[in-house]
């Protein structure tokens, strides 16, 4: 993945924001900066036609494009981030809006990728199809960009895309789920970004990666955490960093990001808090328990089948 950097990033590095620094810029690893491998198997395993992963029964997660405004380096799709591969094109679309209708046992479909406010053409097109599909009840959006480049989100396409949300309310709610890692990355372009989202009457949800050195720290989380609740954004998930080829040194000591999300349970609002999950290879995400009870191992887990999933 090559690195790519948006000029409001820019400016927070020269800033002097280490946490930004290191997600986004590229770093001279040996051996690093290669992500050949399918952590969750999304191609290998659950995938039916391109660019939908069918994991669980209710819900399809769609990558609707490889491209993202900057390029986050630990990103789980790093094999694929910054190709043209993953467009769709009207044939893609209309692929995989069949593939949900012969399935009504979906209910809420995730717009993932990359980045879907990056291409909001695609995603227009496959509202208007997602619309007319009765079991549909739930649309997320999962981006980045208002982190990214939070003036693009009051740019024509982004808001005719939000407006097009909008019109889809008699047919199904919409989430949007920003993703986002550090304090830092929420200032004051950031905060009017969300703001400008939350007016379309979207509530917003957060998406957190533990990354080593840029947020394994309880005040960093807490000042994140708290941030986001102010602003009103309800904190979702913080995952463990997956097990991607050549990323490793993103990953955390799973006790210590346990030890920090048991501290932050004593002291913060559970509205606040994310639950704390790891999405493993097997059938899917599963919660860390925290350290209120005697955990024997954290070396392994079960998935959803009872298979054992050494971590
Ligand atoms: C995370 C994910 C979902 C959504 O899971 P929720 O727990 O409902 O947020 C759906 N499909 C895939 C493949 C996922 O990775
Ligand atoms: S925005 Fe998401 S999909 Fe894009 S590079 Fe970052 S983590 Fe990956």
């Amino acid at each position: 993945m090559k690195e790519k950097v948006t000029p409001h990033l820019q400016r927070k590095i020269r800033d002097g924001s280490a946490a930004v620094a290191l997600q986004f810029r590229l770093q001279n690893v040996p051996g690093g900066n290669i992500a050949p491998n399918d952590p969750l198997g999304e191609e290998s395993l659950y995938s039916p036609i391109k660019g939908i992963v069918h994991k669980y029964q209710n819900r399809v997660l769609w990558k609707t494009t490889y491209r993202c405004a900057a390029h986050c380096q630990f990103c789980t799709r790093s094999r694929q981030i910054g190709s043209a591969e993953g467009d769709l094109d009207d044939a893609d679309i209309a692929a995989g809006l069949c593939y949900i209708r012969s399935h009504p046992e979906i209910d809420d479909v995730i717009l993932s990728g990359g980045d879907p406010l990056f291409v909001p053409q695609t995603v227009t097109r496959i509202l208007s199809g997602l619309r007319d599909i009765p079991s549909i009840q739930v649309v997320r959006i999962g981006t980045r960009l208002p982190i990214h480049s939070p003036k693009s989100i009051g740019s024509p396409p982004v808001k005719r895309l939000l407006k097009a949300l909008q019109a889809c309310g008699e047919s199904f709610q919409t989430y949007i789920l920003v993703h986002v890692n550090h304090p830092d990355e929420i200032d004051y372009d950031v905060t009017d970004a969300i703001r400008t989202i939350r007016a379309y009457g979207f509530p917003v949800l957060s998406q957190t990666v533990f990354l080593k050195n840029v947020n394994d720290e309880e005040e960093v989380l807490e000042g994140l955490f708290k941030k986001l609740y102010y602003l009103g954004i309800v904190p979702y998930y913080i995952y463990r960093c997956d097990r991607v080829a050549g990323l490793e040194r993103f990953v955390c000591d799973i006790g210590r990001e346990r030890e920090i999300m048991t501290a932050l349970h004593k002291r913060m609002s559970g509205i606040a808090l994310p639950s704390y999950i790891v999405d493993v290879e097997g059938t899917g995400k599963i919660p860390v328990p925290l350290d209120f009870w005697d955990v024997p191992d954290l070396g392994h887990c079960r998935d959803y089948n009872g298979i054992v999933i050494r971590l």
